[in-house]
């Protein structure tokens, strides 16, 4: 036994090594590469990638995970979470035929550049059939594992494990129940509250010194990890110790880039926090979307739209902000913050009506997963469900369909993860609350607690345990969607004064 846990962790660090490789060239390629750079770029990635499947979808390698999966309760809890994490990554790889494989690669390279270049022109034709073909060969991937399940539950499962359409829509509609009408109060007997003051221009060295606090005092290790900029903000890692993240700085939207970087070091935290132990490995990562999701969502949103919260940094602002700042009182900065808007663009959304974003996307990748959808017809779609549910209808593509960067990367199946995430964020925060004294600690500027809490019950279990396994565990009950709209009810209607 111990011969076959050393071949499996030589084959890890082998993945392991590769995938660091292309998750710097990723990093790259979108903070400061050069334009040109991106055809080299997309055949190295397509090197990189035939590299990967040459090492990974072997006889040996199968042979090697079906011994050890078989002997699976002989084996560490470290050893088990490697044998599960590369069997599934196996089974969806495996039935991918090489070449087809590595030309994907090099694909998505592309479909990313023309992407930006469509956003950028509001021109939705520039990026059209290269989406076109991300979309077949997501289809034709996901038909060649030949299982009997519909092709979008699949796809939901790879992102977060034990996900269907059918629960999706449990929870959707729940949430389409709470907040449609919750939305129809605060526009018709919702008190009015100003906001002009972060309409105000904030100059950019301010933005990024306080982005820079910010990350710190939320307990980002600083030596391991680095804040860069980009047009969308993320998160990516190559290791515990390499863990970067990205915001964008808009002079009339302060609080925007402040909300991104503390979304992005929630998701870092996560990332930096893995056991030490695991070092360089598939199991050295979040487990799931959702869970870091909920992961960044809680510091945004449940700690971030905070009182408690701005009661400890508001000054801190104030300071760097004076002229903009000094006349605002606390409650009138934390109605400012959560001041709810029916909007275009997701990134920018409420807390409230985020997650109506997330169900117009959500909708759009059934039926296109689902149904044999002309790619043009999309932005019309596209368009009429954002008349339906938030009230609005883009006048362009770059504030419609071409405003997210994931379905040029082939991502679809991840968005649903984004309001997951913050409906387990609730669950965790109310299972937090019974050891921690949360709205202190938040007034206290002091993270420690907070984090060891998410440390102990969350992230160092890396991706060793399923999304459900860590709900179960860390809160004694599987996820209950019922806490994130009994919160969202109770914070805004507290916000805009409904009794
Ligand atoms: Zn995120």
């Amino acid at each position: 036994m111990e011969k076959l846990i050393a071949q499996l962790n030589a084959l890890d660090l082998k993945l392991s090594s590769i995938g660091f490789a292309n998750a710097l060239i990723s990093y790259d390629a979108l903070t400061q590469a050069p334009k040109k750079a991106v055809n080299a770029r997309a055949q190295a990635m397509e090197g990189l990638s035939t590299f990967y499947y040459d090492a990974f979808i072997t006889p040996e390698v199968k042979s090697l995970l079906d011994t050890l999966h078989e002997h699976l309760e002989e084996l560490d809890h470290a050893t088990k979470g490697k044998v599960r994490v590369l069997r599934d990554q196996y089974e969806s790889l495996a039935c991918i035929p090489a070449q087809e494989y590595a030309a994907f690669h090099a694909l998505v390279a592309k479909s990313s550049v023309a992407w930006e270049e469509a956003k950028e022109k509001s021109d939705f034709s520039i990026f059209a059939q290269l989406l076109e073909q991300v979309i077949s060969s997501t289809k034709k991937f996901i038909d060649y594992r030949g299982k009997d399940i519909p092709r979008y539950d699949q796809m939901l499962d790879d992102y977060e494990k034990g996900l269907t359409m059918a629960k999706a829509d449990v929870f959707f509609d729940e949430l389409r129940e709470t907040i449609v009408p919750l939305l129809k109060r605060i526009q018709e007997e919702g008190m009015d509250i100003q906001k002009d003051f972060l309409d105000m221009s904030y100059d950019k060295a301010g933005q990024k010194a306080f982005s820079e606090f910010m990350m710190e005092a939320l307990g980002f290790r600083m030596d391991a990890g680095i804040l860069g900029e980009s047009v969308h903000p993320f998160t990516i890692n190559m290791s515990r110790d390499d863990v970067r993240i990205t915001t964008r700085y808009q002079e009339n939207e302060m609080i925007s880039t402040i909300a991104s970087t503390i979304h992005e070091t929630g998701h870092a935290l996560y990332e930096q926090n893995v056991d030490e132990d695991y070092g360089l490995s598939c199991i050295a990562t979040g487990t799931s979307m959702g869970i870091h999701e909920s992961q960044s969502r809680m510091f945004e949103n449940n700690f971030g739209r905070s009182k408690a919260f701005w009661s400890q940094y508001l000054p801190k602002l104030k300071e760097q902000f004076p002229k903009q700042l000094q006349n605002v009182s606390l409650e009138a900065f934390y109605k400012a913050i959560n001041v709810v808007t029916p909007s275009l663009i997701r990134v920018d959304a409420d807390e409230l009506t985020y997650s109506l974003h997330i169900m117009i996307r959500y909708e759009m990748e059934k039926r296109i997963m689902g149904e044999d959808l002309d790619v043009n017809e999309l932005p019309k779609i596209w368009n009429d469900l954002y008349e339906a549910y938030i009230g609005i209808r883009p006048e362009n593509d770059g504030e419609g369909i071409l405003q997210d960067v994931h379905w040029s990367e082939g991502l679809m199946g991840y968005f649903p993860s984004y309001a997951l995430g913050s409906a387990y964020a609730v669950q965790f925060v109310n299972a937090m609350s019974k050891e921690v004294d949360i709205d202190q600690a938040l007034e206290d500027g002091d993270f420690k607690p907070i984090n060891a809490w998410l440390e102990k019950h969350i992230h160092r279990f890396g991706s060793t345990k399923t999304p459900e396994e860590i709900l179960l565990d860390a809160t004694g009950e599987p996820f209950n969607p019922k806490y994130y709209s009994d919160y969202l009810v109770n914070k805004f209607s507290s916000v805009y004064g409904l009794s």
